[in-house]
């Protein structure tokens, strides 16, 4: 199931992207949430209610082209965690570019990098991205991979993470390289206002298969920068989910961004920085194509 966000007469509702169109979730049922972390919350049951809904719904899907999407979790409820340099040919163009602050000299890390976005900085597909905000005109790109957390819990194991994965999204983990360097802490560099382009959907995870399968890439202005299968990770999903989880309840609706691969501007000599007007493209197989501009 492909789960969006959209505004409607200025109010957000969620729904349903078929083939035929999009059907919002209060056109299947009245007592159904209004919003994604709600609706995440009641977990499998309810996902399965929706699916039996929607094969009697019987009637005319709106248009997508025209309405207005949301990320497809506007506002998290806390910040999103993310993991830094967990692709190997990633984590030795950081280490070589000489803005990883974090360096200790070894290019692949022995244990996750965890830092977090803001939520304030999560913006939707095809809204844009304030270059303002990077003065030093260093802004990047990352195409990432985000798992979305359904059941939530602590001291989730490696065997159990799966089965606490509601499904899938996209992220640009945009970030202003200089602000990462020089605060020595990744978090202002990755949080400002609009740095967090997300969607433009939730793919459940029973429509992914092997996750490990899915092909990422980016292109700028069509240019493609970035190719890679999420088998790639140094630190696969599971290990990620044990790591948070060891100490922090997760929760349903928590985001986890699991990494960029190699092909950042920062890896081109010289730095190929995003520029006003370009447009950033990030596709997953099966999760979908997110899309912003640089304003
Ligand atoms: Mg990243």
């Amino acid at each position: 199931m492909k789960l969006v966000t959209f505004t409607r007469n200025g109010i957000d509702e969620v729904g349903v992207k078929t083939d035929g169109g999009l059907v919002p979730l209060s056109e299947l049922a009245s007592d159904l949430p209004k919003d994604m972390i709600a609706l995440i919350s009641e977990g499998e049951e309810l996902k399965n209610r929706i699916d039996v809904l929607l094969t009697a719904y019987a009637g005319q899907p709106l248009n997508d082209e025209g309405l207005e999407l949301r990320a497809p979790i506007p506002t998290p409820a806390r910040n999103i965690f993310c993991v830094g340099k967990n692709y190997h040919d990633h984590a030795e163009e950081f280490e070589k570019s000489g803005f990883d602050s974090s360096s200790s000299g070894q290019a692949v890390p022995s244990v996750p990098i965890i830092f977090t976005k803001a939520p304030s900085s999560v913006i939707a597909h095809g809204e844009s991205v304030d270059s303002s905000l990077d003065p030093s005109g260093t802004l990047d790109y990352e195409g990432e991979l985000a798992v979305v957390i359904g059941k939530g819990g602590r001291g989730i194991t490696k065997d159990a993470a799966m089965a606490h994965v509601y499904g899938y999204t996209i992220i640009n983990d945009v970030t202003a390289r200089e602000t990462q360097n020089k605060h020595k802490q990744w978090f202002l560099g990755k949080s400002a206002d609009t740095f967090c382009p997300m969607g433009p959907a939730i793919v459940t995870a029973d429509e992914i298969g092997d996750v490990r399968e899915l092909r990422l890439t980016t292109k700028v202005n069509g240019e493609l920068r970035q190719n890679a299968v999420v088998s790639d990770l140094i630190f696969d999903i599971p290990t990620i989910i044990e790591t948070i989880s060891s100490s922090i309840t997760l929760q349903p609706g928590d985001l986890i961004a699991t990494g960029t691969p190699v092909g950042v501007a920062i890896g081109f000599n010289p730095p190929k920085y995003l520029q006003p007007g370009d447009e950033v493209e990030v596709e997953i197989t099966k999760v979908g194509s997110l899309r912003n501009r640089i304003s």
